[in-house]
């Protein structure tokens, strides 16, 4: 069974590890596939958008151009500048204007409040930069007066130690830049976000930064690529551009855009198959969209060079297990469990009836044994006795009367041994029949200690009667021969199983609704692990073995079937060496 079991699970692994082969090689292929509608996806999105700069950018919703607002620039490169079409706010012109016209009255401004600030009349040189910021646009020192009387304030602040005004001033400054509220150069911007720094480059001027490399790019005649990649200390921005390479359409898009607007048009695709995207440099391999790389992932790539995209495509399954898998492999286990626990069971049911089909057959072939020498001794004695008497050599008459009296007693022993094996036999079969008639329990137990006692004249035990009479008399339903036999066999254990001149103890007790009749010896007692199989038919304890005390093992059986029958029962009570006591329990009668 243990074998066949082992099999079983041997098999359960080999088809698990099958599965699991099966799975790998589907996920492989499911990657592979998925690769390459991941990259048609998102080339056909590029074209897509390539096809909307090149005719009406931005306004192009279908596209998802229209999604292109703070983390996107549309720019038309020129010859002449970079023009914004959609998107982020250009920050400033690549441009230098050669001559910018200053304008007289901001430009005295300027030099009057530089002027008190060089004094250290701070208070006067502020009051000079706010006239001189109601100049707005007009142009002094290369800027608009508005701006210029910005900085001017920054430095008087800083000057005049009142950092907070300067904190102030530095974040106005920061933010007319960023809302790029007045025109500026690339020169004066980078001159005066310098002043106001202290912040981190924002998303505006990475883009209106990434424009100006651009336009750059075109004015040296770079050719445009379609769509590539611009590398700044911040990470790279995807550049798609559209028309002729002297002035084209640019879209500069930071990876925020692009996982909204690009990557999310492939999620659908990827959505509940266990795997995930991810775009990584073809420079330098970082990975710029999706988690990075790590060893022993399983993933299937498509190179940039093959693709024609701007990025390395990688599927790369998700870890953990795929759910359908693990369920048939939860189905497949607990079938084999249920299987290997069948096999089992069956096998603990085979082991079990085998070992009581061989105790049985023990205890028959002991039962045989033991009751052909029950038979034999008597017999022998009869035999023997008969001879003596038939040949007439007997001495006296007295002799001759204890002969007889012996022939009788062996006689009457064989006459209960056959009676308590054909009722044995009756009880087993369901046959017994037992005529109920109200018993008075005590006169019954006198009665029978008293014609036991008188079968066993020559006993060296001492046999107690029950002391005190009960009144009133306690009395039971039952069949008195049956309930006399009871009685007997256990007078007979007692004295069997007590070493000679032991005390056996009868008595009767009213408990409760019941009537007890207990047998106590001062016997071998009966060991805690025989005392319940002592009841089952054939069995014989150790000390009736070890011993070689006559016995058949049914008595205590058919007691207690006799007992049970009667709607009570019989029970031991015992210490080893000490002694036991048996009682039969009957439900009293009502009188
Ligand atoms: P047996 O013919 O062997 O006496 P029983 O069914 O009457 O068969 O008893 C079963 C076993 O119970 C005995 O073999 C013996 O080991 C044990 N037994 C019964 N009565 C006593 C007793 N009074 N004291 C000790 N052991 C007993």
């Amino acid at each position: 069974m243990v074998a066949l079991a082992a099999t079983l699970g041997w098999l359960g692994r080999r088809l698990i590890e099958n599965e699991n082969d099966l799975a790998r090689s589907r996920a492989t292929d499911l990657r592979e596939t998925l690769a390459d509608r991941a990259v048609a996806v998102l080339q056909q999105r590029l074209a897509d958008w390539r096809q909307a700069l090149g005719s009406s950018p931005a306004s192009d919703s279908e596209t998802g151009l229209a999604g292109c607002r703070d983390d996107c620039i549309v720019v038309r490169l020129s010859a002449d500048g970079v023009r914004r079409l959609a998107g982020s706010p250009l920050l400033y012109s690549p441009t230098e204007s050669e001559n910018p016209v200053s304008d007289r009255f901001a430009t005295a401004m300027l030099q009057s409040a530089g002027l008190e600030h060089s004094r250290g009349r701070y208070r006067e040189a502020l009051a000079g930069y706010d006239r001189l910021e109601s100049r707005g646009a007009a142009v002094t020192a290369g800027m608009p007066a508005a701006l210029a009387a910005r900085a001017g304030r920054l430095v008087v602040h800083q000057r005049a130690g009142d950092i907070e005004s300067g904190l102030a001033e530095a974040r106005a400054l920061a933010r007319d830049l960023e809302a790029a509220r007045w025109p500026v150069s690339y020169s004066t911007f980078k001159y005066l976000v310098a002043q106001a720094r202290e912040r981190h480059v924002s998303t505006a001027e990475r883009l209106s930064d990434a424009a100006t490399r651009l336009w750059d790019a075109s004015n040296r005649d770079a050719p445009a690529t379609p769509l590539t990649t611009l590398d700044t200390p911040e990470g790279p921005l995807l550049v798609v551009t559209a028309g002729a390479s002297s002035k084209h359409v640019a879209l500069i898009a930071t990876s925020t855009f692009v996982e909204r607007e690009l990557v999310a048009t492939v999620s659908g695709l990827l959505e509940g198959r266990g795997v995930r995207l991810a775009l990584d440099s073809p420079k330098d391999g970082r990975t710029l969209v999706g988690s990075s790389r790590s060893a022993g992932e399983r993933q299937a790539m498509r190179l940039a060079v093959e693709t024609g995209l701007p990025w390395n495509v990688r599927i790369v399954s998700i870890d953990g297990e795929d759910p359908l898998l693990a369920r048939r492999r939860a189905t497949l286990m607990a079938g084999l469990g249920v299987l290997i626990l069948f096999v089992l069971t069956g096998g603990w049911f085979v082991g079990r009836g085998v070992t009581r089909e061989l105790e049985v057959a023990r205890l028959k072939s002991e039962f045989v044994a033991a009751v052909s020498h029950e038979f034999r001794t008597p017999l022998t004695t009869i035999v023997q006795l008969s001879e003596l008497l038939r040949g007439g050599r007997v001495a006296g008459e007295a002799d001759r009367q204890a002969y007889y009296d012996l022939l009788h007693g062996e006689g009457t022993r064989l006459r209960r041994l056959v009676e308590r094996l054909l009722n044995f036999g009756r009880i087993e079969s369901g046959q017994a029949e037992y005529r109920l008639v109200s018993v008075d329990v005590s006169e019954l137990v006198r009665s029978c200690v008293d014609e036991f006692r008188a079968a066993r004249v020559s006993s060296p035990h001492e046999l107690a009667q029950p002391d005190e009479a009960i009144e009133p008399p306690p009395s039971v339903r039952a069949d008195r021969e049956a309930l006399g036999t009871v009685l007997w066999n256990l007078l007979e254990n007692a004295l069997k199983y007590s070493p000679d001149g032991g005390r056996i103890d009868v008595s009767v007790h009213r408990a409760g609704e019941n009537v007890e009749i207990r047998v106590s010896d001062q016997g071998v007692g009966i060991p805690e692990a025989e005392r319940h199989r002592i009841f089952e038919p054939f069995v014989r304890g150790a000390a009736a073995r070890d011993r070689q005390i006559r016995g058949t093992g049914v008595g205590l059986s058919l007691a207690r079937a006799i007992v049970r029958s009667h709607g009570g029962d019989l029970t031991v009570d015992s210490v080893v060496d000490r002694g036991s006591t048996f009682t039969v329990r009957l439900p009293g009668a009502t009188v």
